[in-house]
């Protein structure tokens, strides 16, 4: 067979778009027949036919592309690789976008709806028809709806894998319900970037930076893993420098030139150390600084104590940085390398370095040190604190807002929001929460703040995932508190236990999804499809619904809705069933073809132009190359503060003359800048809010400026002479998704193991060695789990990674034997839950000759059940870490031990809960601040309190 040559296409924003590096791949035009020599006949040349459809991975957030390798023979998918045509992922995939076959393959799937017969949680299960599924819900959410019990409805999403669909379905049925997992996740992170920007999450151009700074190893082990790890090592291969901070050497630390093991909770103090260096040093951006800090507002602002106001300041801007030298005086090298345990040469070192890295200083952090500490938010503010002070926002080898970096295309029609507040998602004590308080919902109700009619878990896992699972247990079998529970997933998960109804997706390769990240500077779509029923379409096979060219009865979400919507309002009347009419034949329901087609033909810039180039529409394109990047001088990318607002934008539009800001019709929607009407930020001044008065004037006015919050790991509250250490929870392995590689025997077969990280010097304190059992004893409870005693993690800290430790309460049932370990779960009399693995993971029999050759047999120990929650009283964000008892396991114990005690979880919760500064009697009635956003927006009206 000849090696085909690979064609540049180049990308619009100029970056190779697929082939860089790549030995080999087959071209577009050869996706029809492409023909490969069948490897298991070798030596003999067997040809094997197939057609090649794209689809996106649905294996994490990053959405890169597959390209499924369906067999002519058999019709069935044989492989995914990646796109070299995606312009995020360009052809290269981790190992879970490739495991997508294991997961399609999967003996152990649910193929069809299933629903419960016995009591909640015992295991009893019927297949059911999705006739019966749909009518139920149906008419249990058009009773709430006509019943004005809008609050009742509650969709919960782990990994939504769309961008806008659901939004669209819940507005169109009026109801306040979108629930998602994002403050076990990256609440606080968005936090930070929210209050300085109004956009909440940062894209950085790693390929073109100089210096690049992470706060987390999350780059290579989930977060837009592949995607912007292939340009962080480009930016490297330039030149760049690269800095990790992280206590735990992580992969991506192991690349990096500085590994910078802080103590948790410590980075805003590092962060702010570093600030303060460009400033004295003069590195900073001094133009920019000028022209996009909101410092006129900050300088007349009265700030309280300790800041006392500044009667004696000029309203100079040089008064200003000298000011701020002052403020931040505090945040010497010697204090951030006391706090850190970092030395005071490479904090300064550093900070040069940022400083003279100017506009290309790129820099990212997620999860980790945001989503572990108290304050985890005032990390993402001091991280972006940097990109301010370098002028290196949304320029090439900066940091942009996420916004600038992606597209989402609008739907046909959209609902107006809902005038419905639901306290159970935004309650009174968390109003500046960035997030729904998720983590929080088994305890409001408890309380009895609420009720669910009906309540949707979605790629969501609650009762493993969420800190106190066992919490959640004691939520979803009380079924006064959840009157009817749906668990939509694509495998088995240990929450589908308690459910209702088990209703069984699609994986990537299965059903239809738009989706769009930020993993570079540029904006593109990538279109998930159902390959086998794009093959069969195309080779005259009509098919109606996914399902039909799915394994058994698998459903596409997307006609889920379509169908319970028109069920719930069937004539109409509700207003609802308009929203699912085809936007080509009134009247008629709408197919998701059509909806697609839809936002292709009139949402998507230059779309239409580049199809046409190829004599397709743009619905074909998207199937042919599942992916299209908007060209950039339709959608540019960089530095879009700085856009000058049209003449028609201004039209009677009024400035005021003290701020700059532009309004028109009481929306704030620009800045002059220097006698330009510029667009700038959503923030309410439209500046980069280094003083927020939304801090300031929401309860928290000593945040009203970046600063640093002792976290409640501080290293003065663990003291290791006691046996205390500080648990750092918050990392995985990079083969391993959450709930779903549960059902992926690769990914499982490279990692299945998460014993707990311990220092040389603390494991020889504690009296263990490497596989020793050791006991990890939290606020409620304890687990029992080995130990890896290794010099990849900072002294006086323990880690455990969080994506191992599934369970099972059957021996045939319930989650895939591939990953979990059949265990006894349940209240003592002392009312103590209590875990113990009957059988670890064992062979077993099944079409898969694999599955009987299964070598791995512990599978991880599961913490999270062992965590109480503890919500971030700002953010709302859970925060991960906490001070623990580390010890050699007690006589009697045995691996995988679990032990909880949900009154202590409780208790834990009220003295998290009486931190917060709830805000119920505002002079304006606002719940929330208008300017900040929430993921499913209600009407202006909803924001205010009417009682
Ligand atoms: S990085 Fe994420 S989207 Fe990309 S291949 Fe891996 S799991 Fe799939």
């Amino acid at each position: 067979m000849t090696e085909i040559p690979l064609q540049q296409h180049i990308a619009p924003s100029g970056e190779q778009m697929t082939v860089r590096d790549l030995a080999s791949c087959p071209p577009p035009e050869r996706w029809h027949d492409w023909v490969e020599y069948d490897a298991k006949a070798w030596p003999r040349k067997v040809e094997r036919h197939y057609e090649i459809i794209p689809t996106v991975c649905f294996n994490c957030e990053a959405a890169c592309g597959l390209l499924a390798y369906i067999d002519k023979e058999t019709g069935r998918v044989k492989r995914f690789e990646g796109n070299p045509y995606h312009p995020g992922s360009r052809g290269r995939n981790c190992a879970k976008g490739p495991a997508t076959i294991n997961q399609v393959n999967d003996p152990e799937r649910i193929l069809y709806p299933l629903k419960r017969v016995g009591k909640r949680g015992e295991g009893k299960w019927v297949r059911t028809t999705w006739d019966e599924v749909l009518d139920t819900f149906a008419s249990k959410i058009r009773a709430a709806i006509v019943e004005g019990r809008r609050d009742e409805v509650m969709y919960h999403v782990g990994r939504p894998g769309h961008d806008g669909y659901m939004e669209r379905v819940l507005g169109a049925w009026g109801v306040d319900g979108h629930n998602s997992h994002t403050n076990v996740c990256s609440s606080s992170a968005r936090f930070g970037y929210h209050i300085w920007c109004g956009i909440d999450r940062p894209s950085p151009d790693h390929a073109n930076a100089r210096f690049i700074l992470l706060i987390s190893s999350h780059l290579e082990t989930g977060h837009y893993f592949n995607p912007q790890a292939q340009r962080i090592i480009e930016g490297k291969m330039k030149g760049a420098k690269l800095a990790v901070m992280d206590p735990r050497l992580s992969n991506t630390a192991s690349m990096a030139d500085y590994w910078l093991p802080t103590w948790p909770g410590s980075e805003a103090a590092v962060l702010l150390a570093m600030a303060r260096v460009i400033l004295v040093e003069k590195l900073y951006n001094r133009e920019y600084l000028r022209r996009w800090v909101n410092w006129q507002e900050f300088l007349a602002a009265s700030l309280p104590v300790p800041q006392t106001g500044f009667p004696n300041v000029e309203q100079t801007f040089d008064c200003f940085v000298e000011l701020l030298i002052d403020l931040y005086d505090e945040y010497t090298p010697a204090f951030a390398a006391k706090e850190s345990g970092l030395s005071e040469e490479i904090i300064v070192d550093i900070a040069r370095q940022i400083g003279h890295a100017g506009t290309a200083f790129a820099a990212h952090t997620w999860r980790a040190a945001t989503a572990g500490n108290l304050g985890g938010w005032q990390v993402s503010r001091a991280l972006w604190f940097l990109s301010v002070l370098t002028g290196s926002i949304g320029t090439p080898g900066g940091t942009a807002p996420n916004a600038w970096n992606k597209f989402v295309p609008a739907p046909f029609r959209k609902p107006s929001p809902t005038e419905v507040w639901n306290e159970l998602l935004f309650p009174p004590e968390y109003p500046l929460a960035n997030y729904e308080m998720s983590i929080l919902l088994p305890y409001f109700l408890r309380e009895g703040r609420g009720k669910l009619a009906a309540y949707f878990t979605r790629v969501y896992n609650p009762v493993w995932t969420n800190p106190d699972g066992t919490s959640w247990i004691e939520a979803l079998t009380n079924e006064q508190q959840i009157e009817l529970h749906a668990a939509l997933t694509p495998v088995w998960s240990e929450t589908a236990w308690y459910a209702d109804y088990v209703l069984p997706m699609g994986m990537g390769s299965e059903r239809h999804d738009l989706m769009s990240q930020e993993t570079h500077a540029a904006r593109w779509i990538g279109f998930r499809q159902p390959v086998l029923r794009v093959y069969k379409e195309r080779h005259g096979e009509p098919v109606t619904f996914t399902y039909q060219a799915n394994p058994g009865e698998i459903w596409e979400e997307d006609e889920f809705w379509i169908e319970l919507s028109w069920r719930i309002d069937p004539d109409g009347s509700l207003g609802i069933r308009t929203y699912f009419e085809s936007p080509y034949h009134p009247g008629q329901k709408l197919t998701i073809e059509e909806y697609y087609r839809w936002m292709f033909e009139n949402s998507v810039p230059g779309l239409s132009a580049a199809a046409a180039k190829e004599n397709l529409t743009p619905l074909e394109y998207m199937r042919t190359y599942g992916a299209f990047e908007i060209p950039q001088e339709q959608a540019p990318v960089y530095t879009l503060n700085e856009r000058e607002l049209k003449a028609a934008e201004l039209e009677g539009a009024l400035v005021d003359e003290r701020t700059g800001r532009i309004a028109r019709n009481g929306t704030t929607i620009g800045v002059m800048i220097d006698g330009k009407a510029c667009e700038g930020f959503p923030t309410p001044s439209r500046k980069l809010e280094l003083y927020s008065s939304t801090l300031k004037d929401w309860g928290w006015p000593e945040y009203a400026i970046p600063g640093y919050t002792r976290s409640h790991v501080h290293r003065s509250a663990i003291n290791h002479e006691r046996g205390e250490y500080l648990l750092l929870p918050t990392f995985r392995l990079p083969t391993l998704i959450h709930t779903r590689s549960g059902n992926a025997k690769w990914l499982y077969e490279i990692s299945n193991a998460n014993p707990v990280w311990i220092h040389p010097g603390d494991a020889e304190r504690i009296g263990v060695e490497t596989g020793d059992l050791v006991r990890i004893t939290t606020e409620i409870g304890y687990y029992v789990n080995r130990a890896w005693v290794t010099e990849g993690i900072r002294p006086g800290i323990v880690a455990c990674s969080h994506h191992l430790g599934r369970w099972r309460l059957e021996t045939g049932l319930g989650t895939d034997r591939w990953a979990s370990a059949l265990v006894s779960l349940g209240r003592d009399r002392d009312g103590i839950w209590r875990m113990r693995h009957v059988e670890g993971i064992r062979p077993f029999e099944s079409d898969d000759p694999d599955s009987s050759r299964i070598f791995w047999r512990e599978g991880g120990v599961h913490q999270n059940l062992t965590f109480a929650v503890h919500p971030d009283p700002v953010s709302g964000m859970h925060c991960w870490h906490q001070k623990v008892r580390a010890e050699p396991a007690h006589a009697g114990d045995r691996y995988g031990d679990v032990s909880v005690d949900t009154g202590k979880a409780y208790q834990v919760y009220q003295d998290w809960l009486a931190m917060s500064r709830p805000q119920r009697n505002r002079p304006d009635g606002l719940r929330r601040p208008l300017w900040m956003i929430r993921p499913y927006r209600p009407a202006t009206s909803a924001f205010k309190r009417t009682s």
